[in-house]
């Protein structure tokens, strides 16, 4: 890929924005600069969403049936590109390809839900609520809505809203990260060719600058945001204070409990993929493992085990398991978070700080990392890590584990492993969180579900994919209807 100013798409056109600063965007497995990121000023966000609310009221009025014809040609150009859109993930975010691959097959998944508009949008009739008087309810759509998006899944947070704020019948500006905005780059060149009405679908680039702006535009309806838990407290307040519906995903720590009764190996296998894979950048990383009883006796060794053996490399290349984080400052942030849980007494087990890759010597590597004997009121257990560590933690019973749980401020995943149907049904009654595995490693729901969150990992109501996205992205409009006329009875 060519070393480029990257351009704003609005109101049809690819256009230069006039922005004072730019970011970087890097291989993270490589250093080598991929493209710079405009940090377009508000007057671009306001272009975009003018641009937005000009379509709207055509778009609005145009038959779900035909709008999900979009969708439709939409949804053969990503399969057409799909190994151009994995490769360019890799590239940006460093990840694996057979993890960029399950990123564009949820992306896609998404677009195929959102073709099933038609039915999404049947409304509720009641006949007869009084004497000749029915009643009714119809979902129409918001107007402009924007999506602000974060680095670690650059190819498919932005399709947890997109297909469905489309089909409903909005118009959509989205603001990818700043460090990963190259694959929604290639996916609106998709959308240019789908022929969509101009301004239908906007793509501004930018920081925390633009993003205030999107905030606080008036033509802005509703935001979606994914990203760290700060940032979500910000955007939810900041754009509820001007009346914009908002859902704001945040960060997460995820604990995942073992059981001494978990089949070892599958459990090994499951949980080293969700603590390493994505280079541990996942929100639905598991990151506080907690042996229950006597488990870490017989589960410590294999996963130390399995952690050591873990191919790191170059995403690129076949046969890789983890790639590198995001960047340089993320690296020495989880290399310090580590010496903060050494210094607290944790014991380091296996020690991923300083690897050497061969042919990536100036990439952003870790190894992985486990630490035992972690304690749950550390900074280990209780930051947001964001990294390939792993924080083994011991408890005597589950419901001790329980309790640690749900003592945690976030509240994004939980699993259990475990051959118990009784603890696992207990364990899924109780755990305080959106997302619960039972073994499972990454609880990630399929797109006609939504990807809930509770606590500090979710402000809001709605989230997306399926039908809550279908709820947010509409208004119901209940109407209450007389027609007065005798009619002469046909029995
Ligand atoms: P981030 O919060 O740094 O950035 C997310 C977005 O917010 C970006 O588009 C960025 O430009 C913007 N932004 C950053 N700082 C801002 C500020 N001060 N004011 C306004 N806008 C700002 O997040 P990230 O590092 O890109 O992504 C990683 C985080 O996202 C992790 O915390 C992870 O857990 C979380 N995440 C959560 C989910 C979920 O579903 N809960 C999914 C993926 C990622």
């Amino acid at each position: 890929m060519a070393n480029e100013d990257l351009q704003n798409y609005i109101d049809g056109a690819w256009r230069h924005s006039h922005a004072t600063e730019y970011r970087e965007v890097r291989n993270p497995a490589t250093d080598a600069l991929l493209a710079r990121t405009p940090l377009s000023p508000p007057e671009e966000v306001a272009q975009a969403a003018e641009a937005a609310q000009r379509a709207f009221w055509e778009w609005r009025q145009t038959p779900p049936v035909q709008r999900i014809q979009y969708l439709f040609k939409l949804k053969t150009l990503l399969e057409e590109h799909f190994e151009d859109l994995v490769r360019s993930i890799t590239l940006e975010n460093g990840k694996v390809l057979d993890d960029a691959r399950g990123e564009m097959r949820r992306a896609i998944e998404n677009v195929e839900v959102a073709c099933g508009i038609p039915s999404l949008l049947l409304g509720d009739f009641a006949e007869d609520v009084a004497h000749g008087v029915d009643e009714y309810m119809i979902r129409q759509p918001i107007g402009v809505v924007a999506s602000i998006c974060p680095f670690n899944f650059p190819g498919m947070i932005p399709f947890w809203y997109l297909p469905y704020a489309l089909a409903c019948g909005n118009t959509v500006i989205i603001k990818p990260s700043e460090r990963t905005p190259l694959t929604m780059v290639k996916v609106f060149h998709l959308l240019e060719q789908i022929g969509l009405p101009t301004g239908v679908v906007n793509l501004v680039h930018g920081g925390p600058d633009t993003v205030n702006a999107i905030l606080d535009h008036p033509l802005i309806q509703a935001v979606t945001f994914v990203g760290s838990t700060p940032v979500a407290r910000h955007v939810y307040s900041r754009a509820s204070a001007h009346g914009k519906r908002v859902q704001a995903q945040g960060g997460a720590k995820n604990p995942l409990l073992i059981l001494p009764d978990a089949d070892p190996e599958l459990t090994v296998r499951i949980v080293t993929d969700s603590v390493f894979g994505n280079a541990g950048q996942r929100c639905l990383a598991a990151a506080n493992i907690v042996m229950v009883a006597d488990a870490g006796k017989t589960f410590t060794p294999l996963l130390a085990e399995a952690a050591e053996q873990r191919k790191v490399g170059n995403g690129l290349e076949p046969g890789i398991e983890m790639g590198p984080v995001i960047s340089p400052q993320s690296k020495s942030r989880i290399q310090g978070l580590i010496q903060a849980g050494v210094a607290e007494g944790a014991h380091l087990v296996v020690d991923g700080r300083n690897p050497v890759i061969p042919g990536c010597e100036q990439g952003y590597f870790l190894r992985p990392t486990v630490l035992d004997g972690v304690t749950p009121s550390g900074t280990l257990a209780q930051t947001e890590i964001f990294g390939p560590v792993m924080s083994v933690l011991h408890v005597a019973t589950i419901e001790d584990a329980l309790t640690l749980v749900n003592s945690g401020s976030y509240g994004n995943m939980a699993c259990v492993f475990t051959s118990s149907g009784a603890a696992a049904r207990k364990f899924r009654h109780e755990a305080q969180a959106g997302n619960v595995g039972i073994n499972i490693g990454v609880a990630a729901p399929m797109a006609f579900f939504p990807f809930s969150g509770w606590k500090e990992s979710f402000f809001g109501t709605l989230h997306g994919q399926g039908k809550h996205a279908v709820e947010f992205f509409t208004q119901t409009k209940v109407v209450v209807e007389r027609w007065l006329k005798t009619w002469s009875r046909p029995f």
